[in-house]
């Protein structure tokens, strides 16, 4: 009998945590790693009586996230309870989006390793609140409750069931971090936990229709554990299903340390949460005009500036690195446009730019050199006006220390300049050629192999400061000359 071969089938729902400074329905401001429960009000501790309002700009901010992941956007919106009990959730319930939530069905590509481009379909995005902390680990006896981060706003994003693979769904929640980032929705940090990810995961036999019972694993924090995660529940369905076991619904919680999940809690159905409107909040609306001027404010997607890279003949690890920050491949952007010289922009930008962007623990926001500055350099490079050692080792140095002046005034006042006028460059090989006649007469011989030799003398006695296209042509000038 063949043994029967499994497909995985994975759905993801991702929490982003939006970048506002104040809370989703509550006044106070919301930062993270600040001493406990500073930030929190009447109505993140839900004092009777305390009422809510919607933060204007987290309206904004999950209809521009829609609108980027080709969504449509509900109007009206409206929010509903959902109703649980946990020491963390004062008000005992929290509220959420069920049955109108503001966005709607919509997709996403993104690269893979391999460089291919998957889709996957959004199901729905809805904003909710958070919950507080609670902390189990500071006494013995006690369980803390933190509430600062009670309240701050968040977007759940609910993926259809279309991710075949542990290495897909990576692809895809890092496609999601760097879109949240180009659109300054969310720091996208899954170690501060401002996205955070629970992944659904069944198996069936390979070409089945019908999908298998899912388990929704939680207590995800990286990326490596989203993968890890997957792979050890896809093989323990299998294998359990092999040795006759029947999957059921559960939740489970995944252990980074042991690798493996185990069993949380049954899992709970839309009913237990008794959801129903929110009584205390307006319906959300956003006007087709609206909808205009965020859709002008969205920059081009990660995934589309891959495959602009990969068209340009860039390699999957370099198109992906280009892409990795906005700022970064903004800045990529206008130096290959300026300069004309996009392999060159690049070589430097994933060389010494993300060097000194490493060595000072930063972003591009806060690199000193401006870009016509540094497509100046890159020209100056490429045509060899400065050899690139020097370039490297000191002209590149001198322009973050000066970046207000040019390349060129600094190349001159070190003097790293490449010599490219061809009657100073002829003295030069003349004398060259007189101190080695013996060389000098087979070069003119016609021995060809001779004149990386002589490249060679001449850059030495020109400390590597001579244009080598003016040099060759010398050579060849002087090899026709009898
Ligand atoms: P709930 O409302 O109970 O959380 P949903 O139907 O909204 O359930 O699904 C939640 C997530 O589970 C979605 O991302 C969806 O794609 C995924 N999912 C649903 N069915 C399956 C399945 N059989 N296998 C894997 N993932 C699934
Ligand atoms: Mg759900």
């Amino acid at each position: 009998m063949s043994e029967t071969v499994f497909e995985a089938v994975i759905g993801l729902e991702v929490h982003i945590q939006l970048s506002n400074q104040t809370k989703m329905f509550a006044p106070e401001s919301f930062t993270f790693g600040s001493d406990a429960n500073h930030h929190v009000s009447e109505v993140s501790m839900a004092h009777p009586g305390a009422l809510p309002r919607t933060n204007k700009r987290a309206i904004r901010l999950a209809s521009k996230l829609g609108l980027a992941l080709n969504c449509q956007i509900n109007s009206p919106a409206f929010f509903d309870r959902k109703n649980y009990f946990y020491p963390d959730l004062p008000k005992g319930y929290q509220i959420s989006q069920d049955s109108h939530p503001i966005c709607g069905p919509g997709h996403v590509s993104f690269p893979m390793p391999d460089g291919s481009i998957k889709k996957i379909r959004i199901h729905h995005m809805h904003l909710e609140e958070d919950a507080g902390k609670s902390i189990h680990d500071v006494t013995d006896y006690h369980s803390m409750v933190d509430l600062n981060r009670a309240g701050a706003g968040l977007i759940e994003m609910v993926t259809q069931p279309d991710l075949k693979s542990p290495e897909e769904a990576a692809a895809f929640l890092m496609e999601i971090r760097r879109i949240v980032r180009y659109l300054n929705i969310s720091e996208g940090n899954m170690q501060e936990g401002n996205l955070r990810c629970d992944a659904n995961v069944s198996v069936k036999p390979l070409g089945q229709e019908k999908l298998g019972t899912r388990v929704e694993i939680k207590n995800i924090n990286s990326f490596n554990f989203l993968s890890k995660a997957i792979q050890y529940e896809i093989d323990r369905q299998i294998q359990h299903i092999k040795d006759g076991g029947s999957i059921t619904q559960e939740t489970r919680t995944y252990d980074p340390v042991k690798n493996r999940t185990s069993s949380m809690r049954d899992k709970e159905s839309a009913d237990d949460y008794r959801y129903f409107p929110e009584p205390d909040l307006q319906p959300v609306e956003v006007s087709e005009e609206e909808q205009m001027v965020l859709k002008k404010e969205i920059v081009k997607l990660p995934s589309e500036k891959y495959q602009e890279y990969r068209g340009l003949n860039f390699a999957h690890n370099e198109s992906m690195a280009l892409i990795e920050e906005y700022a970064f491949s903004a800045y990529f952007d206008e130096i290959s446009q300026l300069s004309k010289e996009s392999k060159e922009a690049a070589n430097w930008m994933l060389g010494s730019v993300k060097a000194w962007l490493n060595e000072n623990g930063t972003d591009m926001n806060s690199f000193p050199i401006p870009s016509q500055h540094m497509a100046l350099f890159i020209q100056m490079v490429k045509s060899a006006k400065v050899p690139r050692h020097l370039a490297k080792e000191q002209l590149f140095p001198a322009m973050l220390k000066e970046p207000q002046k040019s390349p060129a005034e600094l190349a001159t006042s070190l003097n790293l300049a490449t010599e490219s006028n061809e009657g100073e460059l002829e003295k030069v090989v003349t004398s060259i050629f007189e101190a080695h006649p013996n060389e000098a007469e087979r070069f003119r011989n016609g021995q060809k192999k001779l004149q990386g030799f002589f490249v060679g003398q001449i850059m030495k006695a020109m400390k590597g400061k001579a244009d080598p296209k003016a040099v060759n042509k010398i050579l060849a000038k002087m090899a026709s000359k009898k």
